[in-house]
């Protein structure tokens, strides 16, 4: 029987870079991985491919729309929407492809098929050719998550789909509805109304993407209203099905609405169906995920879980942290993630990217706070970017002066966000933000504006 010192179940994010972590510790590591490529629904599909899909629509969609003002006329403009598919199909292939180079390189075990417990220090695989046991002392639970079904819907895979057949649609929808005004609902809602689609999303809330600091949320979708896309909220889903050549939607409140494509986006689940959890004495929590303890530690001694199979917000980089935190606290008996400085962004154009508390939450929590806001029209290399939408929020703590939270709409936020999240890191003051020198031309001067904005001293305003 193999033996191994740890066995990863699920190779996406959280798994594949837990299993680096260990293979680089020392451990004699195994990872199990039921699909034939690497990288978990991040990369096969989810983060990565909606990814090549957002910026292939937005050239697009530029191409046709902006880039007359930016003094470059093009010719007749076409959509080859194949050749974008097989661009994103490729990067995909690349960068699955890669993880495997990283587990050959530190000689991680691959073993292909669903891995499940089978008692303590059992790991049992149902490969392509058969059963595997293997003998371990530490298994790690990373198996993600799963679109949430909704009662009344039922994806056929083919009109009525979740974001898994939003990324390969082999024509552009006439009429796209988005259940859901969520990450997916607006990543892929936005993808097909660039490559021409009617696109409508109802959302269950009286706003869009909850949990984002309400404000920016507002301006966001003032933005993607602009942009041709039609928000229904308050609107709850109780039904879709297929008609024919149609798809009919029914929600509270309104006539159902006829569109021929639907992309149910509700959240997601986690992964644990025939995991043997009860092999080992694990009872999942209330919302169906693997209780853990700070150390990721479950109720079973030697089996941890991290990512999305447990607490927290589902993001590819969450999982990564607690891969690499669960790796050192079995080989050093130390780890810690700070979970108040985990970002989020919504990869839309303009991107939205959020750090720490909202300014929500704050108000809610009595927290005394001071904000400092600066728009991102006041900057000179948003003007030569043509992308002059939106702002940056940086919440302090009125007596510390400790940054609590920032929250960014515009263009590139997704990586503006990043300083932000190291101030956090670090602890730092609006005043150590404000007093940092920012390169100019950038964006990032943004972000150095709204922190002197929270002592009311702007310099460009
Ligand atoms: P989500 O939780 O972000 O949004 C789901 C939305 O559906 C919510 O606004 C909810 O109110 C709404 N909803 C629920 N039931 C409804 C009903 N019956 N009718 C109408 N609306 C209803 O979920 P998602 O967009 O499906 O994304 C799933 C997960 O994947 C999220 O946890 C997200 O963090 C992650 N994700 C992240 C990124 C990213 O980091 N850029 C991208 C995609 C997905």
């Amino acid at each position: 029987m193999p033996q191994h010192d740890l066995v990863v179940i699920g190779a996406g994010p959280g798994g594949y870079v837990a299993a680096i972590r260990a293979a680089q510790l020392g451990l004699n590591v195994a990872c199990v991985e039921k699909e034939p490529a690497l990288g978990g629904t991040c990369l096969r599909i989810g983060c990565i491919p909606s990814k090549a899909l957002l910026e292939s629509s937005l050239r697009y969609h530029e191409a046709r729309h902006a880039l007359a003002g930016f003094g470059v006329k093009v010719g007749s403009v076409e959509l080859d929407l194949p050749a974008m598919l097989q661009r994103k199909d490729k990067i995909v292939e690349t960068m699955t492809n890669g993880i495997g180079l990283l587990f050959k390189k530190r000689k991680i075990t691959r073993y292909q098929g669903h891995g499940r417990l089978a008692g303590a220090g059992r790991v049992v695989v149902e490969g392509p050719g058969g059963a595997t046991e293997i003998e371990t002392r530490h298994v790690i639970l990373a198996t993600g998550s799963i679109s949430a079904p909704l009662r009344g819907v039922e994806p056929d895979g083919h009109r009525i789909g979740t974001s898994t057949e939003g990324l390969s649609f082999a024509e552009v929808p006439a009429h796209l509805v988005v259940i859901g005004a969520g990450f997916i609902g607006l990543e892929l809602g936005s993808v097909w109304s660039r490559l021409g689609a009617k696109v409508t999303v109802l959302e269950y809330l009286d706003r869009i993407l909850p949990g984002t600091d309400s404000q920016i949320a507002r301006q966001a979708q003032r933005l993607f209203t602009e942009q041709g896309l039609t928000f229904k909220l308050g609107s709850r889903v109780t039904g879709a099905r297929v008609k024919g050549d149609t798809c009919i939607v029914e929600y509270e409140g309104a006539e159902p609405i006829e569109c021929d494509r639907v992309l149910l986006a509700v959240g997601r689940k986690p992964c644990t169906d025939n995991l043997g959890l009860d092999t080992v004495g694990i009872t999942l929590d209330e919302r169906g995920r693997v209780p853990v303890n700070e150390h990721f530690a479950t109720a079973a001694n030697g089996v941890f879980a991290i990512g999305d199979v447990i607490r927290g917000p589902m993001l590819a980089h969450k999982a990564e942290e607690e891969g690499v935190a669960c790796v050192e606290q079995i080989v050093t008996g130390y780890c810690h993630v700070n979970y108040d400085a985990i970002p989020g962004v919504v990869y839309t154009e303009p991107e939205i990217a959020g750090v720490g508390k909202t300014e929500d939450e704050l108000k809610e929590s009595g927290v005394p706070y001071r904000k400092g806001v600066f728009q991102y029209r006041a900057n000179g290399r948003a003007h030569a970017l043509g992308q002059i939408e939106g702002s940056v929020k940086v919440l302090a703590h009125k007596e510390t002066d400790r940054v609590l939270g920032v929250h960014i709409l515009g263009a590139r936020a997704g990586d503006l966000i990043a300083e932000a999240v190291a101030a956090i890191e670090f602890g730092a003051s609006s005043e150590d933000l404000a007093r940092t020198c920012h390169a100019h031309p950038t964006l990032a001067e943004i972000l150095k504006e709204a922190a002197l904005s929270v002592d009311n001293r702007p310099v460009h305003a």
